[in-house]
């Protein structure tokens, strides 16, 4: 059999050196499993793709990974092609994804999110020196190393993300709308800054557990998103630092290239611990608690939307309309990805 995929081994089957152990979670393109290396007590965790279904996200995501490493970055061991399937070997994570944590946690604080938002940063720093755009940031790729106290935050999930050269732009509509950058919604080319678009609208349901741009249809979601029409209400906002604010007016700026890097970011005081409050913020544990489960209650539907909606490659002017259009559906919260992708 011929390989389709670059790096990956098709010469041998996953099963000859691994056992394949209980399901750890599903997203849109894949099932992930846990799976012990055959001989040893190693552990690994195994995602499993169709590979003519996906075999754009697959190509992504092996492609990207496989030139990675970083503490803060999911590492891909291993690939197997077989006729039908790809079998990626990836590091296991057991520490449950970024809010499971919050929500589980006795004391949760400004520090804690801060040592969170670290993390992140600290992995799209190193992905867009690489020239990676990771364009899926959120918290259900997020995921803990394990469930130790100090356990490091891990990016997850390449399957939509991009290589770029340095001054490449790209305009693919893709990615999940909360967390999706305005320039993306108004088909404009745009840049890696659109992950830290991303990770500003983590930063404030981090620190209020709820989204900046709420809604109550698509639509006036997009047009939040555009006029980047936002607020720091009271009484959730009262108590939380002025530099905490400070670090997300920066990452939540309508203009990208006015838009915090992440190189920046790192430096900024409440990123690196200088000025953040160890308060436990109880009422945004209870927000983050009803947020995320909400978001788990939309997944089943979210997938099968995801799916259809990337295998059909849906053109750009027709992702578009939905921001302007007159859609009144209830927020999905699903993967948008168009095809048009082209490099300038
Ligand atoms: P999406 O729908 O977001 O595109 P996907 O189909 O690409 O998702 P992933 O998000 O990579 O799939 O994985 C699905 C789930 O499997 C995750 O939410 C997580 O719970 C679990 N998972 C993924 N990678 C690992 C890992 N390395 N170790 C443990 N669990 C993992």
């Amino acid at each position: 059999m011929s390989c389709m995929f670059k790096g990956v081994i098709c010469d041998k089957a996953f099963g000859d050196y691994y056992i394949l152990g209980k399901e750890l979670g599903r997203g849109a393109f894949a099932s992930v499993y846990k799976c012990q290396q055959k001989g040893t007590s190693n552990f690994w965790s195994v995602k499993l793709l169709n590979k003519k279904k996906y075999r754009k996200v697959a190509a992504t995501e092996i492609g990207i990974l496989l030139k990675l490493k970083h503490p803060n970055v999911v590492r891909l061991k291993e690939v197997f092609e077989s006729a039908e399937e790809v079998h990626m070997v990836l590091e296991l994570v057991t520490g449950g994804e970024l809010f499971e944590r919050i929500i589980t946690r006795g004391h949760y604080s400004e520090k804690d999110a801060a040592c969170a938002v670290k993390d992140m940063v600290t992995a799209v720093a190193y992905l867009h020196r690489n020239g990676v755009v990771h364009r899926d940031l959120k918290p259900e790729n997020m995921l803990y190393e394990d469930l130790s106290e100090h356990a490091r935050l891990k990016i997850t999930d390449f399957g939509l993300s991009k290589i770029l050269g340095t001054d490449a732009t790209m305009h693919t509509v893709c990615g999940t709308p909360t967390y999706c950058a305005p320039e993306i919604f108004l088909g404009k080319k745009y840049t890696q800054s659109v992950d830290m678009w991303s990770l500003g609208v983590v930063t404030y349901i981090l620190l209020s557990g709820y989204e900046p741009f709420i809604a109550s249809t698509d639509r006036e979601m997009f047009k939040k998103i555009i006029k980047c029409d936002y607020e720091f209400d009271s009484p959730y906002w009262d108590a939380i630092s002025e530099n905490a604010k400070d670090l997300i007016r920066k990452m939540l700026m309508l203009e990208p290239n006015k838009r915090i890097t992440a190189e920046h970011a790192l430096k900024h005081p409440w990123v690196m611990g200088l000025a953040t409050k160890n308060v436990h913020m109880e009422e945004a544990v209870v927000q983050i608690k009803t947020f995320n489960a909400k978001r788990k209650l939309k997944k089943a539907t979210e997938a099968v939307l995801a799916v259809a909606r990337a295998t059909h490659h849906l053109p750009l002017d027709m992702v578009q309309m939905v921001n302007i259009g007159d859609s009144t559906t209830p927020n999905t919260n699903t993967n948008i990805t168009g095809g048009n992708e082209k490099m300038t």
